[in-house]
């Protein structure tokens, strides 16, 4: 990501105190999302705006495209999250939540929530990558599962699962 351009700019300054809506959607390339990610990404930024502090819920969606676990046949995923983040003028403001705080750069005050968005974008790709399952828990693969890339078949004919189930828990 070329550090100099901003991506996903707010202008601190710029707004006026009280309540704000930005919405922005971003090329997942140029905030440096790998190639799963073949969607633009849609990022809409709450913000409140008080004399000394900005806060931003900061909300991304999109979708990434991977090899389903069971078929191998591609599956586009949903990836949408949300974040907090407080900018400051202020230093040594205790929080009694972990919503990170930030202090505004006085010489900069266009902050850029790129790298914010992307991290959240990898951090909540879903672990299990499925083409989904009915209420019954089946499989809803239009293709066939061959038994060797069944990775979650493997998980549960694990032998090492034999022993933690023989185990009696409420003892
Ligand atoms: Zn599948």
């Amino acid at each position: 990501m070329n550090a100099k351009r901003k991506h996903i700019p707010v202008r601190l300054s710029g707004l006026a105190d009280g309540h704000h809506e930005l919405s922005y959607s971003v090329s997942p390339a140029d905030i440096d999302l790998p190639g799963e990610f073949g969607t633009s990404v849609s990022v809409n930024v709450d913000l409140d705006k008080s004399h000394s502090q900005s806060a931003l819920h900061i909300t991304i969606d999109t979708e990434a495209e991977y090899l389903c676990d069971r078929c191998l046949d591609p599956v586009r995923l949903a990836v949408q999250s949300d974040f907090m983040v407080i900018y400051t003028h202020e230093s040594s403001e205790k929080r009694p939540d972990d919503t990170e705080i930030r202090q505004i750069d006085v010489n900069d005050p266009i902050i850029d929530l790129a790298e914010d968005v992307r991290d959240a974008a990898l951090l909540c790709i879903p672990m299990r990558r499925i083409c989904g399952e009915d209420a019954a828990g089946n499989p809803l693969c239009k293709s066939p599962v061959p038994d060797e890339h069944n990775a979650e078949k493997a998980v549960r004919t694990d032998p090492r699962w034999d022993s933690l189930k023989s185990l009696k828990l409420d003892q």
